[in-house]
């Protein structure tokens, strides 16, 4: 009777015990980890198209070496919804990584920029519970990868379309098949600071390895053919959200600028920027010497909220600073303008001078200036334009008349060879006649 209890007790045990050791047995042994690779556009969907380069075809470059590294993994069952240049639905895409019992679909892309200036890489996932949760996870190990690389993080984001759902299209088709998705946003194909990432074969198949080591990051897969093993690695902690993560579309909440310096004799202003952003965080910055007419080119921002950079002024204008502040969903800030009196509209020495010219010569600053600003170039900038609009006049003459000088030099050239050789043959037909 005894024994009997004994047994029974030890059974009950197991039943209570058993289920806390199920699920990772199944997880790690008996169940590989189902990745679907989503090349991005294809067939009539050309995606974002810039210089040489077409979104479709380097998705697909990628994708192939993302599915080549990935496979080299242990424990791990790997798809690509396209492998050819075909053209198929988001929805389609989604519900064959639902067919395949997908763990996660990851949508390969590379961005582009309606002003062409921004910069970076990016993760966009769904704004909801379970996907929010895991779709965080798996982009923060993409951006480790890219930040590896030396591309600037413009982060993880989330957007919502007019109906309150998820905004982009996998995504959502994705959701609704219970499979989490996310958009993987190399770089910006349209950026000049991008454009090293990403402009050979050799740099798009590193992309897909890279994003082969983020995901096997995520599972914790480890590879003997490559001798890896990253069942250690942990995930970014992500807290189960409560409510919509919903984008931050407020502009950052404070940009303020004041003087440090302003140096006449290089025509350079030093300014102390201050900017907070207390729903997202700050991406970049521009600045403008002219009262915003013409701003700089983005720059990253720098850790902290506070920090001094020295503005340099264009010949011409009379310092008015302003600068624009870009939150992590590029909404901009403008700062209150900075007017420096008593700036001298040209700069006094030489060296500036043509130092200037050349400056507002490339870079055209004098296009974006108000007819004002450019009527008070008065003197020196007059006198330069004018020179500007002779120059190719003479130049050209001077070309004209080292031509005629040349064809002068060539026909009496000509002129002597040929009398020479008439000589000779005269002397010849002398010596002919002799014999
Ligand atoms: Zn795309």
């Amino acid at each position: 009777m005894k024994n009997k209890i004994y047994s029974f007790a030890l059974l009950f045990l197991l039943l209570i015990i058993l289920p806390f050791f199920a699920s990772p047995l199944r997880s790690c042994a008996a169940e590989p980890v189902v990745v679907v690779i989503d090349p991005g556009h294809g067939g009539t969907n050309l995606g974002a198209e810039y210089e040489e380069y077409t979104e479709k075809e380097i998705t697909l470059i990628v994708a192939n070496a993302m599915y080549e590294e990935l496979s080299k993994y242990d424990g791990v069952e790997v798809y690509m919804t396209r492998t050819g240049d075909e053209t198929i639905s988001l929805a389609d895409r989604a519900e064959f990584a639902a067919s395949v019992n997908a763990d996660v679909l990851i949508a390969l892309h590379f961005n582009m920029s309606e002003n062409h200036n921004l910069f970076g890489s990016e993760v966009w996932i769904s704004a909801f519970g379970e996907k929010y949760q895991e779709g965080y996870a798996i982009g923060e190990t993409f951006m480790e990868q890219f930040d590896e690389l030396g591309i600037y993080r413009r982060g993880i984001k989330t957007r919502l379309g007019d109906d309150g759902d998820d905004y982009y299209g996998i995504i959502r088709e994705a959701k609704a098949r219970d499979v989490t998705s996310i958009i993987v946003e190399h770089c910006h194909l349209d950026q000049e600071k991008d454009h090293e990432f990403y402009n050979s074969a050799e740099k798009l198949k590193n992309f897909g390895k890279m994003d082969a080591v983020a995901v096997a990051h995520y599972f914790g897969l480890s590879s003997r053919e490559l001798g890896t093993d990253y069942s250690d690695y942990e995930n970014v902690q992500v807290e189960f959200p409560v409510s919509v993560m919903a984008p931050d579309l407020s502009p950052p909440d404070i940009c303020y600028i004041e003087l440090v310096e302003a140096d006449k004799e290089d025509r350079t202003v030093k300014i102390r920027l201050s900017a907070e952003d207390s729903d997202s965080y700050l991406l970049y910055y521009s600045y403008s010497a002219d009262g915003g007419e013409t701003f700089s080119e983005l720059r990253e921002w720098p850790k902290g909220d506070t920090f001094s950079f020295t503005i340099p002024v264009p010949n011409g204008i009379s310092p008015n600073i302003v600068v624009n502040v870009y939150n992590k969903y590029d909404r901009i800030t403008t700062s209150n303008a900075l007017v420096i009196e008593g700036f001298p509209l040209v700069s006094r020495t030489e060296e500036d001078l043509t130092e200037t010219q050349s400056e507002t010569n490339t870079e055209a600053l004098t296009d974006g200036m108000p007819e004002s600003v450019q009527e008070a170039w008065g003197g020196n900038g007059a006198e330069e334009k004018t020179k500007e609009e002779k120059g190719p006049d003479l130049s050209f003459s001077t070309f004209l008349k080292i031509c005629g000088i040349c064809i002068g030099i060539l026909l009496l050239l000509l002129i002597i060879g040929y009398s020479y050789l008439e000589m000779k043959k005269r002397k010849n037909r002398k010596r002919r006649r002799r014999f």
